[in-house]
């Protein structure tokens, strides 16, 4: 942002302004923007006209988005291009703690509240009581002193800790082949078999994953279904169906079908 309108290139008017507000609730209009040449190879193309501001601010955030990496320091600060690898912009820390570009024509003031959590993220969101550690014994080279901020929630490191709690134990599962079957009826189908059939039964066995599938041509043939699953299960492992789960379909609530289920041999 700047008052400054002269330091603008490529000046555009902004018609319905916007409002900017400042620390002490005054605010001010936004009356245009523009591009101002920071340094020899560095330019900001959306730079704010405000009217009346008295110093030319720079906002740390809107230089991250421009993809460089706005450094503080305990004597002064730097704006490295991440795509070059290299520092472009230099600044100092004056004896009222701002920060100021001083190089070329334009002065920059920028805010210091960031730096913990910028140090906080550099270091890989490091708990800010291992940072005053770090602080404590110097360990890490260039690191200012940095001071617990009053709010240390970091919107990132709760996502990180989030956890899923453990699904439920099974419940109701077999100990045995055939005493818990599974079964359902799915149809009718679009193509009929070349022999009629148009609906499918299905019986999965909850003990041995085993899956049997029967062909229908009307629903009300599912006990027939049922009663060759029981004969196979009886001969391959000496078992009974003990209990069969449907989802309640009218083809395994009718009275006939539970008379039939109850008689099974
Ligand atoms: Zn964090």
């Amino acid at each position: 942002m700047t008052g400054d309108k002269e330091k603008l290139q490529s000046y555009s008017a902004l018609e319905k302004g916007k409002k900017v507000s400042f620390g002490n609730d005054t605010l001010a209009v936004i009356k245009g923007k523009g591009t101002v040449q920071l340094k020899e190879k560095v330019k900001d193309g959306n730079v704010l006209y405000v009217d009346g501001l008295k110093y030319n601010l720079l906002s740390v955030s809107h230089m991250c988005d421009q993809g460089t990496e706005v450094i503080f320091r305990s004597n002064g600060c730097s704006v490295r291009d991440l795509d070059i690898g290299k520092t472009v912009i230099k600044g100092i820390r004056t004896p009222n703690n701002l920060y100021i570009f001083e190089e070329g024509q334009q002065q920059c003031y920028l805010s210091k509240n960031d730096e913990h959590w910028l140090w906080h993220r550099r270091l890989g969101h490091l708990s800010f009581s291992q940072i005053r550690k770090a602080c404590k014994y110097q360990a890490v080279r260039d690191l200012p002193d940095i001071r617990i901020p009053e709010n240390t929630i970091c919107k990132s490191c709760q996502f990180g800790k989030k956890t899923r709690t453990n699904f439920p134990e099974k419940e109701g599962s077999a100990s045995r082949p055939l005493e818990l079957v599974h079964t359902d009826i799915c149809g009718p189908s679009r193509t009929k078999s070349p022999r009629g059939e148009e609906y499918f039964i299905l019986f999965i066995d909850n003990f041995s994953r085993m899956v049997w599938i029967g062909l229908l041509k009307h629903k009300d043939e599912a006990f027939e279904k049922i009663q060759i699953v029981q004969s196979l299960g009886r001969n391959e492992s000496d078992h009974k169906i003990k209990c069969l789960r449907s989802d309640r379909g009218g083809e395994f609530t009718s009275n006939e079908f539970s008379i039939s289920v109850k008689n099974m041999e």
